[in-house]
C-alpha cells in the first residue's frame, strides 16, 4: 500500500528511509526497520544493493577454492514486508538535495539515509595489486580466484596480508589444492592478537597444512609472476592474492560528509553522521568510537550498528530520542581448512581471554557464526525484537554521560 503510494507520489506523509548496501549492516537496519514498520503508515523503507543475491563475505575464502555461495535473494527476504528492494549502484549521495543517485539515472528521494556500503580491499597503496593480484573484495573476485586456481596446475600461490583474511585464505587455498605452495606474507605474525594457546594452534595447524609462512616482511610490489619486498627481494607467484587494507566507498566523502584518514563516516553515539545528522552510517562504512577506541570492520559488531540504526531511526519519528550505541566484542572465529579452525574468546575491547577453542568444536563453532546471519534476519522479520540483543560490553564501553 504505502509503496503503491510512494511509486504514485501521493504519499507525502510518509517519511522516507533510503538504506544504501545490503551487507551485514545494511541488512540488518533493513529487516528491523522493515518488521517495525508493518505496524506504521508513515514510513517508507528502500534498500538498494548492487546484486540481487546477498553476499555472504564470511564465506568468500571458501568461494576462492570453488565452494558455490548459497542464493540467498535479498528481494525474497523481504516480501511480506513493506520494504522496497531496488537493485543498481549508488554513484552520489547529495545531503543537500536529501537524494541518492542510482546507476546516474535513477534519483531517490530520502528523509532518512543509512549508509552501509561497507569496504572493498585496498588495491590502491601498492603498485601492481590493481593489475596483478587477485582481491576477495565480492563474489565476482572470488569465484575469479578460484578459476585461476583450478587452471594452475602446480606453481606457488603467494597470500599478501597476515591478517585474520589472508591465514583463512592460505589454509583454504593449501587444503584444497596441495599441490600448490602456499606462501603467507605479511607485517604481523599470523594471530598475533590471539593468546599464545590460540596462537600456537594456528601456527601448528598452517605448518601442518604447508603454509609458508614469512612475517615482518613488507611488500613494496607486485610484478606479473612475482612480489617484489623492501629491500629488492622477490617472491616467484603464479597466483597473488592481495588481503591487505581495506577502502571504504568513496561516496561519502565525495558528498562532504565528515569522514575519517580512512573514509569511514565519523558517528556521533546514535550513529548518525556527526557531519549530517539525517545520515546513520552503519558497518563497516561507519568509524563508531566506543570506550575502547574506534570500532573495527566485522560482522559482529556490523550486525548490531544496522539495528541500533533501524531502532533510533523508529524512535525519533517517534519524536523520542535515540540512545547511544554500545557494543562489546566476544570472540575471533577462524576458520583453518574445512576441517580445523581456532575460536579466541575476547574481551569487549577485543583484546584475547584465556579461553579459547580448537579443533572439531571450533570447526562447529566458527560454521553456526557464519552461517547465522541469514536466519537471525528471517526471526527479526517475524520478532524484530529478537535482533536486539548483543553484547553491550559493560564497563569497557560506559562514558560518562552514557545510560
Ligand atoms: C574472507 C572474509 C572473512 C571474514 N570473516 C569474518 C568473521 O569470521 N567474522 C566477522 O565478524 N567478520 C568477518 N569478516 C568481515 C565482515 O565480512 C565484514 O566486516 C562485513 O561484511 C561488513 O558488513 P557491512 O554490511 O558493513 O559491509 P558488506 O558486507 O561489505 O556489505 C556492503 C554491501 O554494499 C554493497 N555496495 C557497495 N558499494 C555499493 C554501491 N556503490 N552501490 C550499491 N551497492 C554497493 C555491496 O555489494 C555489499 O552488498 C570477513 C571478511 C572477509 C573478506
Amino acid at each position: 500500500m504505502k509503496n503503491a503510494q510512494h511509486e504514485t507520489g501521493t504519499a507525502a506523509h510518509a517519511h522516507r528511509v533510503v538504506i544504501l548496501g545490503a551487507g551485514y549492516a545494511g541488512m540488518a537496519a533493513a529487516v528491523q526497520l522493515a518488521a517495525r514498520a508493518k505496524r506504521r503508515d508513515d514510513v517508507d523503507v528502500t534498500l538498494v544493493n548492487a546484486q540481487e543475491r546477498f553476499t555472504e563475505r564470511m564465506r568468500l575464502h571458501m568461494a576462492a577454492t570453488g565452494r558455490q555461495l548459497a542464493e540467498l535473494s535479498i528481494a525474497e527476504l523481504l516480501a511480506g514486508t513493506d520494504a522496497r528492494f531496488v537493485r543498481g549502484w549508488v554513484t552520489a549521495v547529495d545531503p543537500d538535495a536529501k537524494t541518492v543517485r542510482i546507476d546516474d539515472d535513477q534519483v531517490l528521494p530520502y528523509d532518512t539515509l543509512v549508509f552501509g556500503l561497507g569496504t572493498t580491499t585496498d588495491t590502491s597503496a601498492i603498485s601492481g595489486v590493481e593489475e596483478h593480484a587477485h582481491t576477495l573484495s565480492n563474489a565476482e573476485d572470488a569465484e575469479f580466484l578460484a578459476e585461476r586456481l583450478a587452471r594452475l596446475g602446480s606453481g606457488t600461490v603467494v597470500v599478501a596480508g597476515s591478517g585474520l583474511t589472508g591465514v583463512e585464505s592460505a589454509a583454504e587455498i593449501a587444503e584444497q589444492h596441495p599441490y600448490l605452495d602456499v606462501v603467507l606474507l605479511g607485517r604481523q605474525e599470523p594471530g598475533s592478537t590471539m593468546n599464545p594457546r590460540a596462537k600456537t594452534y594456528l601456527d601448528a595447524a598452517l605448518h601442518r597444512l604447508g603454509v609458508q609462512v614469512r612475517s615482518g616482511v613488507e611488500v613494496a610490489k607486485v610484478l606479473p609472476g612475482a612480489v617484489e619486498l623492501a629491500g629488492g627481494e622477490t617472491v616467484a607467484a603464479d597466483a597473488v592474492l592481495w588481503t591487505s587494507g581495506t577502502r571504504t566507498s568513496p561516496l561519502a566523502a565525495a558528498a562532504g560528509l565528515a569522514v575519517d584518514e580512512r573514509g569511514r563516516i565519523v558517528t556521533d553515539t546514535a550513529l548518525r553522521s556527526v557531519s549530517h545528522p539525517d545520515v546513520y552510517a552503519v558497518g563497516d562504512a561507519a568509524a563508531i568510537r566506543q570506550a575502547y577506541g574506534v570500532m573495527h570492520g566485522t560482522c559482529q559488531g556490523g550486525m548490531p550498528t544496522g539495528v541500533h540504526a533501524a531502532l533510533s531511526i523508529e524512535r525519533v519519528l517517534r519524536g523520542r530520542q535515540p540512545k547511544p550505541f554500545r557494543f562489546g566484542y566476544y570472540h575471533t572465529p577462524v576458520s583453518l581448512g574445512r576441517h580445523d579452525a581456532v575460536v579466541q574468546f575476547t574481551r569487549p575491547d577485543d583484546t584475547p581471554r584465556r579461553f579459547c577453542l580448537t579443533g572439531r568444536m571450533a570447526v562447529r563453532y566458527k560454521e553456526t557464526v557464519t552461517a547465522s546471519p541469514w536466519p537471525t534476519y528471517g526471526r527479526m522479520k517475524k520478532m524484530p525484537a529478537s535482533g536486539a540483543f548483543w553484547p553491550r560490553g559493560g564497563r569497557f564501553t560506559r562514558i560518562r554521560g552514557n545510560r
